[in-house]
């Protein structure tokens, strides 16, 4: 008799929330992954860099399970199939697993939990992914915020250091399950190769205290790049906010704060993956030219910093902050191309893609999403470029050749573009 704690996007054992409760539970804990083919099928690239960091990562948790004598029981098929398989093997008293708040596994979890209580086997979930969820920070009447800055004031109030503790697992690491698996499936099983990107370290802490002057200087590489990390759960939220408050990191915690955010937005309004949050933008008469589209993946759109950000995310599966706010602007308002075509093209490319965070930062880019802004605040990218790259450093980088003057010329003229753009956005908006 054994209970099990379904790990996804929190692939460590320190601080983890479930497997802390899982591990005080009555049966000893057997840790499973599952290598999901509805989400695996649907990646263009089997060389996809985000594969072989979970890989890797499983088997780092592999061998410092075996410390404890247990191991990690990893699955390859859909969940319903991998759930199947388990209890045809195991009795499993009770399982364990963490908040999820995308759609799609939402979906996967409710079935899952449906499932698991028909055969009497209580689901049990935790909030672990973010420091706030769902309903915790809401407005007086209980409805979510929409707009960012009065839900940041409340979320920095709650936060006390009780939200930020780390959760003791290893006081209760004996509970784990003794035993051996040994024909979990290798990367060539899942149907992938490895990939060549490095990924970026754990180290967060020392970037901290230089985070606000220089985080908007893509040249300076000041941001901690742990996206990826607090993605897939390799670093704990609860660390980050526990050291942002330690170092008196205020604009970084915010940005953490931006992340709960835009996950509360997800789970409150799921139709946001499709949809603008403000309606009246799904009226817009894009032209998504394939032309133009196909210049700005490539980063040959003649603007210096936009194509700079295209190579970078293109070359290393990460762009700077600022830059993505410029690429993602002038796709949606320079070219008029549709921000679900940019938003899926980050997915696709993207370490540290998030669904909530990119559907957010492309619907705030494109003006459609929970933005006090106005549409008509369109970014003038060559402005852009000379106030935070003013020494053309990070471009120069990126688009060599256009010291040799060699660059290709702009494919659309900023002030037509900006006229054209506040025209088409006005006229959907009057409808
Ligand atoms: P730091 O500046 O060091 O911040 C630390 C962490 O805070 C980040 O790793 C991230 O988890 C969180 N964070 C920071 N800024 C934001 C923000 N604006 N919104 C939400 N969380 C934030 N972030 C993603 O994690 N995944 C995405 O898929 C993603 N897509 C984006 C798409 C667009 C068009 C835009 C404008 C922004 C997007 N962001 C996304 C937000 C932001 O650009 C990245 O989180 C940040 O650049 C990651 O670099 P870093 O880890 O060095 O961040």
């Amino acid at each position: 008799e054994i209970s099990i704690c379904w790990l996804r996007r929190d692939l460590r054992i320190a601080d983890n929330a479930a497997l802390y409760h899982a591990l005080k539970g009555n049966y000893p804990v057997l840790l499973l992954f599952v290598f999901d083919i509805n989400i695996l099928s649907k990646l263009p690239n089997k060389d996809d860099a985000r594969i072989t960091f979970i890989y890797d990562t499983l088997q780092q948790l592999q061998s410092e399970l075996s410390q404890f004598n247990s191991s990690i029981l990893i699955k390859h098929g859909t969940p319903e199939q991998a759930w199947n398989e388990i209890l045809d093997t195991y009795t499993v008293k009770e399982v364990y697993c963490n908040h999820d708040y995308e759609p799609y596994a939402s979906k996967r979890d409710n079935a899952i939990a449906e499932y698991l209580t028909s055969k009497n086997i209580p689901f049990k979930t935790f909030k672990d992914h973010v420091i706030f969820e769902k309903n915790e920070v809401c407005k007086a009447d209980g409805k979510p915020y929409t707009v960012f800055t009065p839900y940041f004031r409340q979320w920095r109030q709650k936060l006390q250091p009780f939200y930020s503790k780390a959760y003791p697992v290893e006081k209760y690491i004996q509970r784990l399950l003794p035993i051996q698996i040994e024909h979990n499936p290798s990367l060539q099983q899942l149907g992938f190769t490895r990939a060549l990107q490095t990924f970026p370290t754990k180290d967060f802490e020392t970037k901290l205290q230089a985070y606000e002057d220089h985080r908007d200087y893509p040249a300076r590489d000041a941001t901690t790049h742990i996206g990826l990390h607090l993605r897939f759960g390799t670093i704990s939220i609860r660390k980050a906010a526990q050291q942002a408050l330690m170092q008196g990191a205020e604009k970084w915690l915010s940005e953490l704060a931006w992340r709960d955010f835009y996950m509360m937005i997800l789970w409150h309004f799921p139709h946001t993956v499709q949809q603008s949050f403000k309606p009246a933008y799904d009226n817009i008469q894009w032209v998504n030219n394939e032309v133009d589209f196909d210049h700005w993946c490539k980063g040959n759109t003649g603007y210096p910093l936009v194509d700079a950000g295209m190579r970078q995310l293109n070359n290393t599966g990460y762009m700077h902050n600022r830059v993505r706010m410029v690429v993602a602007s002038f796709l949606t308002k320079h070219l008029l191309i549709d921000w679900r075509w940019g938003e899926a093209y980050f997915a696709e490319k993207l370490l540290d893609y998030d669904q909530a965070s990119n559907i957010g930062g492309w619907q705030w880019a494109c003006g459609c999403g929970n933005d006090a802004a106005p549409y008509f605040r369109v970014f003038n990218p060559e402005l852009q470029a000379k106030k935070f790259d003013p020494n053309n450093e990070y471009i120069n980088y990126w688009v060599p050749e256009l010291k040799q003057q060699k660059h290709v010329k702009p494919i659309v003229e900023h002030a037509f573009a900006r006229e054209r753009v506040l025209k088409v956005f006005k006229t959907a908006l009057a409808i």
